[in-house]
């Protein structure tokens, strides 16, 4: 599906108000953005080289992102990998098998489109796919 890198590893945080001091520190920059997105999250964003850390907090204990923690605790959440063309890309896993959580592009943070892998057909791991269209 020409994936030209991993665009961000999103990690599930209780709070983004520990969480951010915590990777300016480890990483050694500055968090250069807060969004308030849909699915009820909060996120934070880190540049490292060319990828990403997305920290998502969650603003409502029924969001994916408070049944998570609620279930598995705090830790990486997904994987995005960056690709020319999201729509392109889901056909594409689809057609080879792969259950998708989103059947078209849809907007995620930062003005990308973005769509979701199953993890019961990506051996566990939630999957992002985003990029510019
Ligand atoms: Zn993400």
């Amino acid at each position: 599906m020409n994936v030209s890198h991993i665009e961000h590893i999103g990690i599930a945080v209780v709070s983004l108000e520990t969480a951010i001091p915590y990777y300016e520190s480890l990483l050694g920059t500055k968090c250069y953005a807060i969004e308030e997105a849909d699915q009820k999250v909060k996120t934070a964003f880190f540049k490292v080289g060319e990828t990403k850390i997305e920290l998502l907090e969650s603003t409502d204990p029924e969001g994916p992102i408070g049944k998570f923690i609620d279930k598995k605790g705090p830790g990486v959440h997904h994987l995005a990998f960056a690709v020319p063309d999201v729509n392109f890309a889901l056909e594409q896993a689809k057609a080879s098998g792969i259950e998708l959580i989103d059947q078209v592009a849809r907007d995620g943070a930062e003005g990308l489109r973005i769509g979701f892998l199953h993890p019961k057909s990506t051996l566990g791991v939630l999957t992002e796919i985003c990029g510019e269209k």
